[in-house]
């Protein structure tokens, strides 16, 4: 999963982007609200985090802008303006939900999944396609009836973003998307690495090379 930080408190996005980074998510995050919409221009995103008192560009007027271009982009306001007033404006621009600083990261992890999830095909807490089970919360996999065993945070975002959507085949560039942000050094096999270890502890059927365009789950259930 990829997310957008658009904060200009230096300690808020920081320890918002090292959080987020500990948890599985790709994180880019910039300081302004102009930056924020060119990375919203150029780049997928499956979330945007938005701080509302932004430089050269209000949060609201990036919303709106949001709005226009991206409709289904799902959106979490972050903000100090806890006048009722403010967090209408922020739902009806089109926010999915908000949270008023200072907040527990704790919380905002449990937001963010919120809204992710009623992205994606599961209804449940844990992605599944029927065969593997993957829980967001404690990052734990397990194939139906086996003991749930931990993955690095690479391997979660990577069986993440093949389990939202079984049957749904991702390239070698979606999965680099989706597990990488600017500036991490992307390795050449590092997608090929992360899948033999999740075959390592789940088996070879588990994720399906499609030759030529890149890999799945299957949709079983
Ligand atoms: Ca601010």
């Amino acid at each position: 999963m990829r997310i957008l930080l658009i904060e200009d408190d230096q300690m808020i996005g920081e320890s918002v982007a090292e959080s987020l980074k500990d948890s599985g998510y790709a994180v880019d995050w910039v300081k302004d609200g102009d930056s924020g919409l060119s990375a919203i221009g150029c780049q997928h995103y499956d979330l945007l985090l938005l701080d509302l008192g932004l430089p050269r560009k209000d949060g609201i007027d990036v919303l709106r802008s949001v709005r226009q271009q991206k409709k289904s982009l799902p959106v979490i306001i972050l903000t100090a303006r806890d006048a009722v007033e403010d967090r209408i404006a922020g739902l009806d621009t089109g926010a999915d939900d908000y949270l008023v600083k200072p907040f527990a990261l704790g919380e905002l992890s449990a937001r963010i999944r919120a809204v992710l999830r009623r992205q994606s095909s599961s209804s449940g807490p844990h992605l599944t396609n029927g065969v593997i089970s993957l829980d967001p919360v404690t990052r734990e996999a397990c194939l139906v009836g086996a003991t749930p065993l931990r993955l690095s945070a690479r391997e979660f975002a990577l069986l993440q973003a093949l389990l939202v959507r079984p049957g749904a085949i991702l390239s070698r560039g979606e999965l680099e998307e989706k597990i990488y942000a600017w500036g991490d050094e992307v390795e050449s096999n590092a997608i090929e690495f992360f899948i033999h270890s999740l075959r390592k502890k789940f088996g070879s059927d588990i994720i399906k090379n499609v030759r030529g365009l890149g890999w799945m789950v299957a949709k079983v259930s």
